[in-house]
C-alpha cells in the first residue's frame, strides 16, 4: 500500500529484505511524477498497481536519484519521460551495455561490477532476461531543473553527496517535502564503508538550502526536521574529530570535546570517517 504524505505526495516504503528503496509519487493538477524506478520489473509493477488504485493524473515524468541498480532497474516499466543528471546518464550508459542472462550476470559478480544480492534480485524479479536491456533517459540536466505538474512545482537538483557523485534530490516547495534518495548515506569502496569527509559539509549546505520539513530517504522512508537535525549534528560532530586514520585518536578527541562516550550512531560515523582517511591515503 502507498503511504499518503499529503493530498499530492505518496510513497512506497523501502523493503530491506528485498533491497527495495523508497519510491515516490508527486501529483499536480495535470500530471504526476515518479521518484526512482525500483530495483526490478517486479518492484516497478507492484508500485504501478498501487498507483492505479488512486485517482491521480497520468504519470508524465520519472526522476532517478542516482544510478545504483536498486533505483534504476525498474525503469522500462514506466511510460514516462525519464529525467537524470548528466553523471547519472554516464553510469546508465554502462548499464545499457549489460546483458542479463545468468552467465553474464555471474561474470559481472566475479568482476565486482554488481553484487551477488543484485544478481539474486535480477534473477528472481526480472522476467525475459535474455532480451532485457535497460532503456535510455529522455531529459539530461546539469545542475538543476524545475518541473510544473500543474500547480505543483518540483525542483530537481544535483547536489554534493557523501554517497555518490551523481546524487539528485527533488524538493516540493508547496509541501516542504524533499526526496533525498541515498544522498545522505555513506558509500563503500573496495568493501570498506566510508563517509566522504570532503563532501559532508557541502552536502548539508545543499540540502539545508531548502526549507524542508519532511525528508524521504532511500532506505528509511521518512524523517522529520528534528530527526534530520540530530543526524546532521551527529555527522558534523564526529567528522570534526577525525583528523587522522586512527579510530582511537578520534574516539579520544570525541570524548574530550563532548565529555561523554559516542553513542552507537556516532561510533559508526567515526569509523566511517576514519575509513575515508584510510581510503584517501591510498
Ligand atoms: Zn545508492
Amino acid at each position: 500500500m502507498l503511504n499518503k504524505l499529503s493530498d499530492t505526495i505518496y510513497y512506497l516504503s523501502n523493503q530491506d529484505d528485498k533491497d527495495r528503496p523508497t519510491l515516490g509519487l508527486v501529483c499536480g493538477d495535470q500530471f504526476s511524477l515518479i521518484i526512482d524506478a525500483g530495483n526490478s520489473t517486479q518492484h516497478a509493477k507492484e508500485f504501478l498497481l498501487e498507483i492505479e488504485k488512486l485517482d491521480v493524473p497520468p504519470i508524465k515524468y520519472l526522476v532517478i536519484t542516482h544510478a545504483h541498480w536498486d533505483h534504476i532497474l525498474g525503469m522500462n516499466e514506466f511510460n514516462a519521460t525519464v529525467i537524470v543528471n548528466s553523471q547519472t546518464n554516464e553510469i546508465l550508459k554502462e548499464w545499457q551495455s549489460y546483458k542479463f542472462d545468468d552467465r553474464s550476470l555471474q561474470n559481472y559478480v566475479d568482476r565486482n561490477q554488481i553484487s551477488a544480492k543484485c544478481m539474486e534480485i535480477i534473477q528472481a524479479e526480472i522476467p525475459n532476461r535474455d532480451s532485457f536491456k535497460l532503456g535510455s533517459p529522455d531529459i539530461i540536466f546539469e545542475n538543476t531543473l524545475t518541473i510544473d505538474l500543474g500547480n505543483k512545482v518540483c525542483i530537481i537538483e544535483r547536489i554534493h553527496s557523501t554517497h555518490t557523485d551523481d546524487s539528485t534530490i527533488i524538493y516540493i516547495p508547496d509541501e516542504k517535502v524533499v526526496f533525498l534518495g541515498d544522498s545522505a548515506y555513506c558509500t563503500t569502496t573496495n568493501s570498506l564503508f566510508h563517509f566522504k569527509q570532503a563532501l559532508l559539509l557541502p552536502m548539508i549546505n545543499d540540502i539545508k538550502k531548502y526549507d524542508a520539513e519532511m525528508f524521504l530517504l532511500g532506505h528509511e522512508s521518512i524523517c522529520d526536521s528534528n530527526e534530520m537535525n540530530i543526524y546532521w549534528e551527529e555527522l558534523t560532530t564526529t567528522n570534526r574529530v577525525v583528523t587522522s586514520a586512527s579510530l582511537e585518536d578520534a574516539i579520544d578527541c570525541f570524548k574530550a570535546e563532548n565529555k561523554r562516550e559516542p553513542n552507537d550512531n556516532e561510533l559508526f560515523f567515526l569509523k566511517a570517517f576514519v575509513n575515508d582517511r584510510i581510503i584517501q591515503s591510498k
